[in-house]
């Protein structure tokens, strides 16, 4: 095992479980493999693959993401292909035939090839397992149903003697639970890797509106600079506004979302991995599977629609990165709609609650996070906001009152908007004419910005003083624990508003605390930064000649390794982690020369 793992893959060692997942399939035993994204999951079937008899077929939903996977195993000297509706008739073909006879160790296909091949070539081939990888698609109560996949119960019916195995990077017990009934495993084991990365920082900022994230964005992306970044968007609107921001701030910035052509986004994403872009604003939709290793941090400018959602897109960064997550109530009211117009109501009610509590947590979120994998931690984490500054209280009695007061005044027929412009006493039409100007509470909270009533009333909502009548236009409306407030019989504590940024101008402080230099280069002395420019370019022209993305040839880890150790012979070269016996013959030679030049 460890043999191939270094001959094909270059590597010295196996990740935790890895192992004992490969020997557990190499018996011909089921399997549900739970390990967060960047894990190593490939590397579980792809050398089982390798060292069994026949044909591995792996399932996957996404067409790009087989695609990435097929050349870089075609990159390391692995036959593989993948079937799907994106190859020509002749291309299929060819791939059918060379599965007749023997040659392919791993076909990668889409559910809905696999069952319309069901009956006809997987009966003609050797199979040696199945794969079932995002295996989380097949659960309604996971994140990302998708139906065609309910349909793969029926191989263990098909094929009753081939061992199955089924990887994720995202299920809740439920899901879990799901996963192995639908594919009606056989006494599978469950290799469950702990979900925590440790080096991913978390921080939310909560009631910004546009304008202040736009500065906190730009203020966070400078002290980012040089480093890649994804911004997570919940519409393909704001992909473009975010974009356009930044561009008219000189960042460069690519949008990704459903609605584009294939092209466009193929263009956006290779844009992305060869650095010609910065960032990336994307829907959810973008990537999955891509494998760039300098991204450094991930923004959310929306809250997400779940707990699972959320940590497999702050997955997509290394390590360390720092991560941030915009929580307004106005998405709140926006995700609640989608769930509650959704098929499966209570279940993503349900799901967008947990998101919730972990944008208003006032405990550790890393604890929040781990435990709703089912990971219990005794101690803090040391690196999420609240850790870091845990949040004080004081004394917000008045500040509540004044708020559902105006409520109350109202009869409860104002929404948030509505709400701070009375506090403000901003006079505008709406407003005018239904006379709230006339109210005795109108101006009555001139004194606090409307950004501070953004987050003072999310913290009202989390306390439990108003609930939002989704029902009927967003009006807030006072519960029992709000009333005892307004009339005295409680006191309220809130949390003391910060705002980084202001302070950031005038004493640079915050900066020198926060900032973490992880340039690309970072460590890498002048002189050795041409030499890793030399690499790439050369990778480049490499990557060009066969058509592929630089990263499937060398990764930057490799780049990296390469300034590094500066290996001056093939066989050196073949040492570095990431380069296999393919690689080392292919790539060996011309590298080698290169970095010789500069030694
Ligand atoms: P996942 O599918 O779990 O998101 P991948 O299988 O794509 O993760 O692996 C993530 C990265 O880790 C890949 O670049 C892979 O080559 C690398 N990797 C996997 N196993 C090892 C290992 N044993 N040693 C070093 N790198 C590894
Ligand atoms: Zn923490």
């Amino acid at each position: 095992m460890l043999h191939t793992l270094k001959t094909y893959f270059g590597y010295d060692s196996f990740r935790p479980q890895q192992e004992e997942i490969i020997r557990h399939l190499l018996q011909k035993k089921d399997a549900l493999v739970l390990m967060p994204t960047g894990g190593g999951k490939s590397i579980c079937y792809q050398i089982p693959a390798l060292l069994c008899e026949g044909t591995a077929i792996v399932i996957s939903p996404l067409i790009s993401l087989m695609k990435d996977q097929v050349e870089s195993l075609c990159t390391n000297g692995i036959a593989a292909a993948a079937l799907n509706s994106n190859n020509d008739e002749t291309e299929n073909m060819q791939i059918r035939r060379s599965c007749m006879e023997g040659k392919l160790k791993l076909l990668y296909i889409s559910p809905e090839k696999l069952l319309a091949e069901a009956n006809y070539l997987l009966r003609d081939i050797h199979i040696s397992f199945f794969a079932i990888d995002e295996a989380h698609c097949i659960s309604q109560w996971g994140h990302d149903f998708r139906p065609e996949y309910t349909q793969l119960g029926i191989l263990r019916e098909m094929f009753p003697r081939i061992p199955i195995i089924a990887l994720t990077a995202t299920a809740d017990k439920l899901t879990r639970q799901d996963i192995v009934k639908q594919m009606r495993l056989r006494k599978p084991r469950i290799f469950i890797s702990s979900f925590d990365r440790p080096n991913l920082s978390l921080t939310v900022k909560r009631g910004y509106q546009q304008k202040e994230k736009s500065k906190a964005i730009l203020d966070f992306i400078e002290r980012h600079r040089g480093e890649s970044g994804i911004i997570y968007c919940m519409s393909r609107n704001k992909t473009e506004t975010v974009a356009q921001m930044l561009r008219k701030n000189g960042i460069r910035a690519a949008i990704y979302h459903a609605g584009l052509e294939t092209e466009r986004r193929n263009q956006a994403q290779e844009d992305f991995i060869n650095d010609r872009v910065q960032v990336v604003c994307a829907t959810v939709a973008f990537g999955m599977g891509i494998d760039k290793s300098n991204v450094r941090w991930v923004i959310h400018y929306n809250l997400p629609k779940s707990i699972e959602s959320f940590y497999q897109e702050i997955g997509r960064a290394g390590l360390p990165s720092d991560t941030l997550l915009f929580y307004s109530m106005a998405d709140l009211i926006l995700l609640t709609k989608f769930a509650t117009e959704s098929g499966q109501r209570d279940i993503n009610l349900e799901k967008l609650h947990r998101m919730q509590q972990y944008a208003e947590a006032d405990i550790c979120r890393r604890r929040i996070l781990l435990n709703y994998f089912g990971e219990q931690r005794t101690h803090d984490c040391g690196n999420c906001d609240v850790c870091k500054n845990p949040p004080e209280r004081f004394d917000g009695t008045i500040i509540v009152q004044k708020a559902l007061s105006a409520i109350a005044r109202t009869n409860q027929q104002v929404g948030t908007q509505m709400l701070i412009d009375i506090l403000r006493g901003n006079l505008n039409a709406e407003l005018k004419e239904k006379e709230y100007h006339q109210l005795k509470t109108y101006g009555a909270g001139r004194d606090i910005p409307a950004r501070d009533w953004q987050d003072y009333l999310l913290q009202m909502l989390q306390l439990g003083y108003f609930e939002i009548a989704y029902n009927e236009n967003n009006h807030l409306k006072i519960t029992p624990a709000g009333s005892d407030v307004l009339f005295g019989r409680e006191k309220a504590s809130l949390v003391v508003i910060r705002r980084e940024e202001t302070k950031d101008k005038k004493q640079n402080k915050y900066r020198k605390v926060v900032s973490t230099p992880q340039l690309p280069l970072a460590g890498i002395e002048t002189g050795e930064e041409e030499l890793f420019e030399a690499l790439k370019a050369l990778r480049k022209r490499l990557a060009d000649e066969e058509v592929l993305p630089a990263y499937i040839v060398l990764s930057d880890k490799v780049l990296h390794l390469l300034v590094q150790q500066r290996p001056t012979t093939i066989e050196a070269f073949g040492n570095i982690s990431g380069i296999g016996e393919y690689k080392k013959r292919k790539y060996g030679q011309a590298f080698v020369e290169l970095i010789r030049r500069f030694v």
